[in-house]
């Protein structure tokens, strides 16, 4: 029987064991914000990978943003070495969860198990690609004992909110670094056929105009900045909004609308602040001296950030050319670079080749509309090979009743042991039924 074979049988003898290890880490409610549970999912994880053999690490991000006592922004990098020297794969997951919100028909946070899917938050973004990879992994130490190189697992802080407290501070403590891990698989739900190779760029700003507050019942003494900011929204409507769908992108972003630049208008504020839900006065009669939006501008690899943000700065020059008492700031709030990793990197060869070997058709090539952790890795960790595999249907993230096919986790951690086989598997390239 070939390696890749007894690799399936394995991980298929382990589904019960795949269905407890995605309900377990369910049911623990890591929600972010505003980071819970980060110390209980590290433990869990230690206890779990110390048992398959795996020397664990816990590194809190003390300092980073949302770390505090309350709430401790902790991370885990377990690490399994082989019998011979090669490659590290390194398979990170973030451990955090967006909030609940509302819909739900199942307990979000019981992992309940229906028809073969298991429901909850985070489910399938994405406790069971961590599931999946931790399968995958020790499914392959029992079987290839004598392997090469090192398997890392790491689960993760605050992906969700940008991942300073997680990946993106392991990747400045040196955990990335190109000569401690060679291959990167992010295990987010992009389906079990699918590699993501990279993600859009993101620039976000807060732009404000300016007013003078008058009395509300004579508007004309004082200078309106919701009406300032009407000449805003007109112009992102009429110039800015076809200036953007005009541009096209050869990444293969899905879905398909996010091939071209966005830009959401993520929030508006002017005037009065509004009140607590429970107050029942009157508002006070007021002409607004302030209004802000914040734009959420994404991205391509073939445009220049500087580029991006003077098409806004443009835009608001020649309003205040051409409206009387147009004043406006505007402010940086996060931005990120566009990253993409090239298709004959090994690392999405050998994923490319096991998918073709486990589900029988060959992989599909996308690029995320958002960012993820692999920006941090590219970046700070100078680590190109990385790319985002795993289980799970993109749409249902951050969804009610958010769900994982169990069969899903099953074939992809089948591709991620195939491709642990391929990269660091025993002997040479004869014990494996390798097509190439
Ligand atoms: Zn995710």
């Amino acid at each position: 029987m070939s390696l890749n074979t007894r690799l399936c049988e394995e991980i298929d003898a382990r589904r019960d064991d795949l269905i407890a290890l995605t309900q377990d880490l369910i049911r623990i409610p890591t929600l972010n914000p505003p980071g819970s549970c980060y110390a209980d999912i590290c433990e869990y994880l230690e206890e779990r990978l110390s048992a398959s053999g795996f020397t664990c690490e816990m590194i809190r991000a003390t300092g980073t943003p949302g770390d505090s006592e309350r709430y401790p922004r902790w991370n885990i990098v377990a690490r399994h070495e082989g019998e011979g020297t090669g490659d590290c794969v390194h398979f990170n997951s973030h451990t955090d969860v967006v909030a609940v919100g509302e819909g739900w028909t199942t307990d979000p946070f019981g992992g309940v198990l229906m028809d073969g899917r298991i429901y909850g938050r985070g489910a399938c973004d994405m406790k069971g690609g961590l599931a999946a990879s931790i399968l995958a992994a020790e499914a392959f130490i029992g079987t290839c004992p004598d392997y090469r190189g090192a398997i890392e697992i790491s689960g993760t802080a605050d992906e969700e909110t940008g991942g300073y407290g997680g990946v993106a501070y392991l990747a400045e403590q040196g955990f990335f670094a190109p000569e401690k891990v060679q291959h990167v698989i992010i295990p987010e739900p992009l389906n079990k056929d699918r590699i993501c190779l990279g993600h859009r760029g993101v620039w976000w700003a807060e732009i404000e105009t300016k007013g003078r507050i008058a009395h509300g019942s004579m508007p004309f003494l004082g200078d309106s900045a919701i009406r300032h900011m009407s000449a805003v929204l007109e112009e992102i409507e009429t110039y800015l909004y076809p200036l953007l769908a005009g541009k096209r992108t050869d990444m293969p972003v899905v879905p398909e609308g996010a091939r071209q630049s966005t830009m959401n208008i993520n929030s508006i504020h002017g005037g009065e602040p509004e009140h607590e839900p429970d107050f029942t006065g009157f508002p006070a009669a007021c002409v607004a001296d302030r209004c802000r939006i914040v734009i959420d501008r994404r991205f391509l690899i073939e445009e220049d950030l500087a580029e991006v943000k003077s098409e806004v700065s443009g835009m608001l020059e020649k309003i205040r050319a051409e409206r009387p008492g147009f004043r406006y700031e505007i402010r940086d709030l996060w931005e990120v670079t566009p990253t993409m990793t090239e298709r004959d990197a090994p690392v999405v060869k050998t994923v490319a080749g096991a998918i073709q070997k486990v589900l029988d058709r060959s992989a599909d090539y996308v690029v995320s509309p958002g960012t993820y952790d692999q920006k941090h890795i590219d970046r700070i960790g100078r680590l190109k090979n990385c790319i985002a595999y795993g289980p799970g249907i993109l749409d249902l993230a951050h969804q009610p009743d958010e769900w994982i096919g169990v069969d899903d986790m099953l074939d992809s951690a089948k591709v991620m042991a195939l491709t642990l086989a391929e990269l660091i598997g025993p002997g040479g390239a004869a014990e494996k039924d390798d097509d190439a």
